[in-house]
């Protein structure tokens, strides 16, 4: 069945790069996306903040989209070590992924954090790649489709709609560990999701949902032909283009 929703294959690389090899991923990558002229899909990598630009300028001209891994809610002031959503689309950036469990985890990121950053990726003329998933324990105590929707509901900002806005869905327990969600449990938190979305939104239906999660080229395509998975957030085997593009050819 044809997709009504551009799939997008997103690269979180983490703190991961330094210029030389991040330039040499960045360029692997182009290649593969030019190679292929792909026009029924996206693909982006999310660098260090201090690459963006570097890898910005190597993906030019190839289709390869450039994102941020996180953004301050302002745009500019007395935030010591923080970067603006307008400093990553001054560097090149079209994305801004928020609300990484890791960040939530790390950082303390609570839902109304993350929607005011949601915010400024908007006010910078970014997409927000908006990050939600349960816990271990959460998803065991059966509270899995509530937990997605308490977090949507203080995440996505007021005022969204589909051209504005992907969800990702990356279940904490799968993120790293090599396990993940069956294509039932990962089909059903979609629609949940997108349930959801339905009540915030009127455009809900088309907005994108990536599964994020240990997502690598053997079990990529199962994954990315569940129910309402419009594309994947890819940690680890986003940092070998090979398995990469082996991610992006599967949709
Ligand atoms: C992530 O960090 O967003 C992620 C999905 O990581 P991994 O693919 O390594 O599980």
């Amino acid at each position: 069945m044809a997709r009504t929703r551009r799939p997008l294959i997103a690269g979180n690389w983490k703190m991961n790069g330094l210029t030389s090899d991040a330039l040499a991923l960045a360029k692997d990558v182009a290649a593969g996306v030019s190679q292929a002229g792909w026009t029924d899909r996206e693909l982006l990598v999310c660098p260090p903040a201090t690459l963006v630009m570097a890898v910005a300028g190597a993906a030019k001209g190839s289709g390869l989209l450039v994102g941020g891994q996180n953004c301050h809610a302002k745009a500019n002031g007395a935030h010591t070590g923080d970067i603006s959503a307008e400093m990553l689309k001054d560097a090149g950036a079209s994305h801004v992924i928020v609300g990484h469990s890791e960040r939530r985890s790390d950082c303390g990121e609570t839902d109304a954090i993350v929607r005011a950053k949601a915010q400024a990726a908007w006010r910078a003329g970014l997409m927000p790649i908006v990050c939600i998933g349960e816990t271990l324990a959460e998803r065991e105590g059966g509270k899995t489709l509530a937990v997605l929707e308490t977090q949507l509901k203080g995440s996505v900002p007021a005022g969204s709609m589909a051209a504005k806005l992907v969800v990702a869905y990356e279940p904490v327990w799968a993120i790293g560990t090599g396990k993940t969600p069956t294509v039932d449990e990962v089909a059903a938190a979609h629609a949940h999701i997108r349930k959801v979305l339905g009540s915030l939104m009127s455009d809900a239906s088309g907005v994108r949902l990536l599964y994020g999660g240990s997502v690598k080229g053997s079990n990529a395509a199962e994954l990315l032909a569940a129910g309402d998975v419009d594309g994947a957030l890819v940690g680890g085997a986003s940092l070998n283009a090979a398995e990469f593009l082996a991610i992006a050819k599967a949709v």
